[in-house]
């Protein structure tokens, strides 16, 4: 069997969440598993954080599997309906939608029974939400609709995990949203660890269950978190290449002396990613080495010269234990996010 491999570790993710409910003080947790829960499945990251108040998702499908799991808990549907006709499927699944503009606020209307909604407004992200002038406003017709039982105001940072921070924002916000006593949502991971003032009610932690760092400056492991997913492979194949030698397609790694080199069965069609250059980290039987060369489709190449007993069979971690999934991602100039959420279908998934 092809080892390529990532591992789901059930007690990393619960670890994680606990974690951050230490951090959230008394706020409720909604795990945000959108993205296939960012690339570790659904409903396996559902089930280890079952501990959670309630979840964050963005498709009506997504909500379908986690009621047919069981789950009675809150759901909320981070952008809200896309189309009258999931209006019906929020009453039937009990859904908590996301509402950012106003023609959502006219579904609402046919919603069969009503709803807790979150009404979101952009206090300077510019993406979603309702202006933070019109709070009045919206919060009228939404009562003029009688469709809405509970409704929690929410906004969403843009520089929480930055030196800019959420103050700029989160003032804004609570100026205007402390007049109408509602609960509040406003934090994700990085404003859950560091921007305490935010937290409100309702936390939405994505990123950190995962075990990844939203902090450039602060790695995972200083927070306390683990890795929940574990990408690792073998080598299959040892090259030995001279000085003037090239590796890989387009030859755009020139050896400049004897190199040894790892043919390890992992590439861009399992989700490493295609734009990883020469020197990216990996770990090889427990050493730290660097990739060399493009990255293939089913292959990537290490360089294993100061790793004598690398050989045919070696295990390779991409990323997870032993390798930050954060230190892979900066040398490939992306995101944890990214390498997360682009797990391949193909790779063999192993629950521990
Ligand atoms: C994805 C998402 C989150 C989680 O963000 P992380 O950085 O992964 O913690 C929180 N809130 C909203 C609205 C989101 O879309």
């Amino acid at each position: 069997m092809r080892p390529t491999l990532a591992r789901i570790s059930f007690a990393a993710l619960a670890h994680n969440l606990e974690l951050a409910r230490q951090y959230a003080g008394g706020a409720k947790i909604l795990s945000v598993i959108k993205a296939n829960a960012y690339g570790h499945g659904l409903n396996r990251a559902a089930k280890a954080l079952q501990a959670s108040d309630g979840f964050a998702v963005l498709n009506i499908e997504e909500a379908v599997k986690l009621r047919q799991m069981g789950i009675e808990k809150p759901i909320l549907m981070l952008e809200g309906p896309f189309d009258a006709d999931e209006m019906s499927a929020y009453s039937e699944l009990n859904l908590i939608p996301v509402l950012h503009a106003e023609h959502q606020l006219e579904w609402l209307k046919l919603s069969g029974e009503p709803l807790d909604v979150f009404l979101k407004f952009n206090s300077g992200m510019n993406r979603l939400g309702f202006p933070l002038s019109e709070m009045e406003v919206v919060l009228a017709k939404v009562h003029a609709h009688a469709q809405a039982e509970q409704i929690t105001l929410m906004t969403h940072f843009a520089t929480a995990d930055e030196d800019m921070g959420t103050d700029w924002q989160w003032h804004r916000f609570i100026e205007k949203a402390q007049s109408f006593n509602l609960p509040i949502s406003a934090a994700n991971s990085a404003a859950t660890l560091r921007h305490q003032e935010t937290h409100g009610n309702w936390v939405r932690p994505g990123i950190m269950l995962y075990g990844s760092s939203p902090f450039a400056d602060v790695s995972a492991a200083e927070l306390g978190l683990k890795p929940a997913m574990t990408l690792q492979s073998e080598i299959i194949s040892v090259q030995a290449i001279k000085p003037g030698e090239g590796l890989g397609y387009g030859l755009t790694y020139m050896a400049d002396e004897s190199t040894r080199i790892g043919i390890v069965a992992c590439g861009y069609a399992d989700g490493y990613p295609r734009h990883a250059p020469t020197g990216t980290p990996v770990l090889v039987s427990g050493h730290r080495t660097h990739t060399l060369g493009r990255v293939s489709m089913d292959m990537l190449a290490v360089d294993i010269s100061n790793i004598p007993e690398a050989s045919v069979g070696s295990h390779v971690v991409l990323w997870g234990e032993g390798m930050p999934v954060d230190e892979v991602a900066r040398a490939a100039g992306t995101v944890s996010y990214e390498l997360l959420c682009a797990l391949a279908p193909r790779v063999a998934v192993k629950e521990e």
